[in-house]
């Protein structure tokens, strides 16, 4: 068996220990004489996959009981629509706008209602989070709108906006659990697993349950509405099972690697190495304002193109895959989640180290 380290930005990297557990249970899930994928997701077995999945969540994140948490389907994208038909009941919401993620779910929400952009960062093309201490809020809003994580430019809030007593939903895709959270301070989590806990397929949506309510915006499908989901413990109809049951491993797995306290802790040490090595190269440089990087996502340049495709080239022979960066920002991104060793960051610049003298 040979693996790579794996830089995609999603679906990424997963816990190897995760993935030798899963394919160990794959034929025989503990005597059940049937894979997690084959059973009945009102199995007595599926029903402790997924509340055991949903307790180590509530550990990790130590989410208050007046929030409920969902599994679910259609991914982040789904959410975009399913967060303005479920809250929008004044049919206007606030959008901060750091990304295509946000972009989107801000487009999105002008289906529904009247959105408004809060503040943005396109006028530098991502590259930095705005000032949202002191926003211009209109006192109606039902909520105000954050991708806390910029996946394609590598940004991240490292402090959330003032939202002046608004509600605040966040997509937190690409962050997940990537370090400790104060969920108190959201009306609303949500994000793709696909990204830094599990594979695609099952996106988790943690929310208050006084904004779980009947009276969403008319024609909101049965499916859309929290209300269904979290009446029926994410069991309204059959759910992303084995994705779940993933997920649950790798809520185990980050338990035993000390918590998000801990994780914090590595993907700090790990993020240190490659922005150190930014910082001082003559011939790569990180795209995003300092203050504002974040520790997943790690979009660089060398400012030539060419060279920049021979890098990712030569970096694949090496072992080191998906460096490409996004297709509408170019360069390179290395994301680096929960599930990316210390090593695979260590090899990454020891390689860039390479790179830059043959080619200085
Ligand atoms: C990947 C990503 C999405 C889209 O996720 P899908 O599950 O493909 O819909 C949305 N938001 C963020 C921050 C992402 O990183």
């Amino acid at each position: 068996m040979s693996r790579v380290y794996n830089f995609s930005a999603g679906p990424a990297v997963l816990p190897e220990e995760v993935l030798q557990e899963a394919a160990d249970e794959m034929m025989d899930y503990r005597g059940c004489g049937m894979s997690v994928m084959e059973m009945s997701h009102r199995s007595k077995v599926y029903d402790n996959i997924i509340k055991e999945a949903e307790a180590d969540l509530r550990d990790l994140m130590k989410i208050p009981d007046n929030y409920k948490v969902l599994f679910l389907q259609g991914g982040a994208s789904q959410q975009f629509a399913a967060i303005p038909m479920n809250l929008m009941k004044n049919r206007k919401a606030g959008y901060i706008v750091t990304g295509q993620w946000a972009k989107k779910a801000f487009a999105e929400a002008k289906i529904y209602g009247e959105a408004v952009e809060l503040a943005s960062s396109a006028d530098e093309t991502f590259s930095y989070i705005p000032d949202c201490s002191d926003l211009d809020i209109p006192e109606d809003l039902d909520y105000v709108y954050i991708c806390e994580n910029n996946t394609i430019y590598g940004t991240k809030f490292k402090t959330l906006p003032n939202t002046k007593g608004h509600i605040l939903v966040a997509d937190v895709s690409s962050c997940f659990l990537s370090e400790p959270v104060d969920v108190t301070k959201y009306g609303l989590i949500y994000g793709g697993v696909q990204k830094n806990i599990g594979p695609a397929g099952v996106v988790i949506v943690i929310i208050r349950e006084d904004l779980i309510r009947d009276d969403v915006l008319p024609g909101t499908p049965t499916m859309l509405k929290y209300k269904t989901q979290a009446d029926n413990d994410s069991l309204y109809n059959t759910p992303p099972c084995y994705g779940i049951y993933i997920c649950g491993k790798v809520f185990k797995w980050l338990k035993k690697m000390g918590g998000l306290e801990a994780m914090k802790q590595h993907n700090e040490e790990k993020a240190k190495i490659l922005y150190d090595y930014l910082d001082e190269s003559k011939m790569f440089h990180g795209t995003v304002r300092k203050e504002d990087r974040s520790l997943m996502n790690v979009p660089f340049v060398t400012g030539d193109a060419d060279l920049d495709a021979k890098f990712v080239a030569e970096a694949k022979k090496a072992g080191l895959e998906n460096l490409k960066g996004h297709r509408t920002v170019g360069g390179m991104r290395a994301s680096i989640y929960n599930a990316m060793p210390k090593e695979g960051v260590e090899a990454l610049v020891a390689f860039m180290k390479k790179f830059e003298e043959e080619n200085a």
